[in-house]
């Protein structure tokens, strides 16, 4: 079995649980290497201390599970019949008795857990999502090297978008030529909406991108990430086009300060609390404290937001091996939205910076 296999079966041991039965489509994608969004329908990977596991989806994407490496019993199952029966005779071939099993319990849904109780009369329910979580924060070399091409188009997007930028043209008008560009390149999906604000817009750090059209004096804020085979990135920009004010200028280069005070104190044993309050403090130093509303970062690999989280009370330290972003912001209503955003990978010695689009201002002219 692969490491990852191994780690849950030898962590079921560890807990006294007989199967671990994972349903989310991300869970099941890094433990088994097949991802599939099944939508209503059930999906799920069956782990066991010593017995081989088992992966049961919808019958028409069995072929897609092969292909994606799963070589281990798969139970495909048509739309007439109940997989829950199927699950329930494939655990019961493994283990004689079942009294513990370990699920995602923010993932799981009553209807589901309720079938499994039925099924499973008496058991007790354990949560495997805080050691998914933990084995996730740390990124294998080939997760590293994935992570890295998400990178890397994600620095393509950027610069397709600074050069998208004359007056008039609309946020969304940028924002389709950003993935037009990267379709092209064979990206088939974003890590989440993209983001192309501008002006007034930009001053609200969830924005929606709709028509608003670039004039001169308007700082531009692109926000986005690819997936590539399962990982995602995710960077930001903000960009001027043509003169803006002393007061628009200050806070970018606040935050630019914010951002590589942060990044430069990456190293193992740093703590997350260190990061966020390194660039917190150059923030509200600059007068602006009460206009940055975020956390720092956040981890990132198949979810867009995962462990660790970079907030001024996560006490965890750094490891060798987590990838999470550094992105501070200050959002001052009808003045500017600046957000600067790299994603960080934590070496034995420090850091690298997985995004390399250039940071210093830039001003189109
Ligand atoms: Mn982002
Ligand atoms: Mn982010």
């Amino acid at each position: 079995m692969t490491n990852k296999l191994n780690e849950i079966s030898k962590w079921l041991k560890e807990n006294d649980s007989e199967v671990c039965f994972i349903t989310s489509p991300e869970n099941v994608f890094y433990l088994s290497g097949f991802y599939s969004d099944p939508h209503e329908r059930v999906l799920g990977l069956a782990i066991f201390q010593d017995a081989e596991p088992f992966l049961i989806c919808p019958g028409m994407e069995t072929n897609d599970a092969r292909n994606a490496g799963w070589q281990y019993e798969l139970i495909g199952y048509s739309d007439i019949e109940h997989p829950w029966e199927l699950v329930h005779n494939a655990i019961v071939k493994r283990v004689k008795s079942i009294s513990k099993i370990a699920i995602e319990k923010e993932h799981m849904n009553v209807e589901r857990y309720e079938a499994l109780t039925n099924l499973f009369p008496g058991s007790i329910f354990l949560s495997a999502e805080e050691k998914l979580r933990k084995l996730r924060m740390i990124k294998s070399k080939d997760e590293i090297a994935t992570l890295r091409q998400a990178c890397e188009l994600a620095d393509f997007a950027i610069q397709i978008g600074v050069e998208e930028i004359s007056e008039g043209k609309s946020e969304l008008a940028i924002l389709a030529a950003i993935e037009y560009a990267l379709k092209k390149k064979g990206v088939s999906q974003m890590s989440f909406s993209t983001m192309v604000l501008t002006g007034a817009n930009a001053a609200s750090p969830h924005g929606t991108p709709g028509p608003t059209t670039i004039k001169k004096g308007d700082l531009v804020l692109f926000d986005l990430g690819v997936i590539v085979d399962g990982y995602c990135s995710d960077i930001t920009r903000t960009v001027a086009y043509g003169d803006i004010s002393d007061q628009q200028y200050e806070i970018y280069n606040t935050v630019l300060k914010a951002q590589l005070a942060a990044v430069s104190m990456v190293k193992p044993g740093v703590t997350c609390s260190e990061i966020d309050l390194k660039a917190r403090r150059t923030i509200t130093d600059a007068g602006y404290g009460p206009y940055f509303p975020h956390r720092l970062g956040h981890g990132l690999g198949i979810s867009i937001h995962e462990y660790p989280s970079i907030t001024e009370k996560n006490s965890l330290p750094l490891e060798e091996g987590m990838v999470f972003t550094i992105e501070p912001g200050i959002y001052v209503p009808n003045v500017a939205g600046v957000r600067i955003e790299d994603d960080i990978l934590v070496t034995s010695t420090g850091c690298e910076t997985l995004t390399k689009f250039p940071k210093e201002l830039q001003i189109i002219k």
